[in-house]
């Protein structure tokens, strides 16, 4: 283990998934290191692992029964280095400090990787969105916000949304800020069309995911069409990374949430899509209401404590985890490549372990870490800032076109940086370095600070 390695996990041991996300960057970037004596005298390694500021804050809200319940909100402020903060929110039960630091220093790689000027930064909350009704959502929201306004800015920190936040939650957030500041800024991404949201916005991490997958698979000369897919999740990412796949010829077999996941031979289509859209959005149901509406489709219930998740047991050509992190452990990675699976595109942020990034990197798979993959959502939360700043809107096709331009770019960055380092293919380390590079460099401009 690296000194700084240690240093860390004496100081926090419990927060392995941070640890895990440090871990693959040092290794990435050790070549670097050794390139360049500077940065070990300028202890970047030290300085970019150490969050610039960490608030942790109460958040009372009250019920529809009148009963008072306390959560626990966070915002990890990463690094500024090269723009205001810039990350998602996440309401998820799991939430506490490792894991938003995890999310937070992942995100300043992948922010750094879409060439725009964003710093990095990830917050949320310990709080349960799955079954509150839309008054204890706006209540809790409200009561978030109530603190977190004092931290954020349109040039301080811009947060978005992630995990249990979307439109509505970033509606209640806004209204929420606004009342506190008496200003109508571009304070967070990914808000409606008709006050300040951008085209696309929904749709770029799932489409952005999917375009970094067709860039792998050009580079083999293949394309997407007529290939089977496993995607995981149901929400966001999921949803739009299943549609482009559909419109790029490719066949889409399964869908998950945290209950379980469906399984669908004949393939989801638009048709069953929109169905699966306005089960999870507007009726905010589960995934296992899709086998009663489609007889032919097999749910399978997930396992409390699971050794291997059966989704990825399937006979595939490419895979899209679209859920959560560590969704693919060691067995799953095996599974995987067992049933022909060529490419990994990560939709959600850290899905793979570190065993099940071994073996797809030993199989020679193409394989996309999320940083990589799955910037498209935070590329498009840059071009919604873009536009706020303006108080212009774009067209859509402007929006992706731009989406698909980044994309395009991240992966030629990822594949230099790798050749650059003698691992040529190897995306896990070009992400890791070239997101590294970038903003060492701007600290070492900005000085000690
Ligand atoms: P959503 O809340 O819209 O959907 C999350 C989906 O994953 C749901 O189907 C949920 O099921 C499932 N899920 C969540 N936690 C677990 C778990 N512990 N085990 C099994 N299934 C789980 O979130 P998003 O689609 O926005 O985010 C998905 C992933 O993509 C996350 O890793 C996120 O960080 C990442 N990401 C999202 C971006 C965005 O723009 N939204 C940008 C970049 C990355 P259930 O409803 O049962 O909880």
């Amino acid at each position: 283990m690296t000194d700084i390695m240690q240093s860390i996990t004496e100081r926090d041991p419990v927060e392995k998934e941070f640890h895990q996300a440090v871990d693959e960057v040092i290794n990435s970037v050790k070549p670097v290191l050794d390139r360049h004596p500077e940065y070990r005298q300028a202890a970047v390694l030290a300085r970019i692992t150490e969050p610039e500021r960490v608030i942790l804050f109460r958040v009372p809200w009250m019920d529809d029964e009148e009963q008072v319940h306390v959560n626990r909100g966070f915002r990890v402020e990463m690094n500024s280095a090269i723009g205001p903060y810039k990350g998602g929110l996440r309401f998820h039960p799991s939430v506490n400090l490792g894991i938003m630091k995890f999310l937070a220093f992942e995100q300043v790689f992948k922010n750094a990787l879409t060439t725009l000027a964003m710093g990095g930064g990830k917050g949320g909350s310990d709080f349960n969105p799955k079954g509150k009704s839309d008054s204890e959502m706006m209540r809790f929201c409200q009561s978030f916000m109530a603190e977190l306004y004092r931290h954020i800015g349109p040039n301080t920190d811009v947060p978005a949304g992630d995990i249990g936040v979307g439109a509505r939650e970033i509606g209640f957030l806004f209204g929420m800020y606004k009342k506190l500041k008496n200003e109508f800024t571009g304070v967070l991404t990914g808000k409606s069309l008709n006050w300040g949201g951008s085209l696309i916005r929904p749709e770029a991490t799932g489409y952005g995911s999917v375009y970094f997958a067709v860039e792998m698979l050009a580079v083999k000369r293949q394309t997407l069409k007529g290939k089977t897919c496993l995607v995981s999740g149901s929400g966001n990412v999921a949803q739009y990374t299943t549609e482009k796949i559909i419109e790029l010829g490719g066949k889409v077999l399964t869908l998950s949430d945290s209950s379980g996941y469906i399984y669908d031979e004949e393939g989801i289509d638009s048709e069953k899509l929109a169905s699966i859209q306005k089960l999870k959005n507007i009726q905010r149901g589960r995934i296992s209401e899709y086998a009663d509406e489609y007889p032919n489709a097999v749910y399978t219930e997930a396992e409390p404590s699971p050794d291997y998740n059966p989704l990825w047991n399937h006979k595939a050509d490419c895979a899209f985890p679209s859920a959560t992190e560590n969704e693919i452990n060691k067995k799953d990675a095996q599974n995987l490549v067992k049933n022909g699976v060529k490419l990994v595109s990560e939709g959600a942020n850290m899905p793979s372990t570190a065993e099940a990034v071994d073996i797809f990197l030993d199989k020679k798979l193409l394989y996309a870490p999320g940083k990589a993959a799955n910037a498209g959502g935070v590329a498009v939360s840059g071009l919604e800032m873009a536009q706020n700043s303006m108080r212009l809107n774009w067209p859509m096709e402007e929006v992706d076109n731009r989406l698909k331009i980044i994309m395009r770019s991240i992966h030629k960055t990822c594949l230099d940086a790798a050749e650059e380092y003698g691992q040529p293919g190897n995306y896990v380390i070009g992400a890791n370095i070239a997101g590294f590079v970038k903003v060492v460099n701007a600290m070492l401009d900005q000085g000690l600070v």
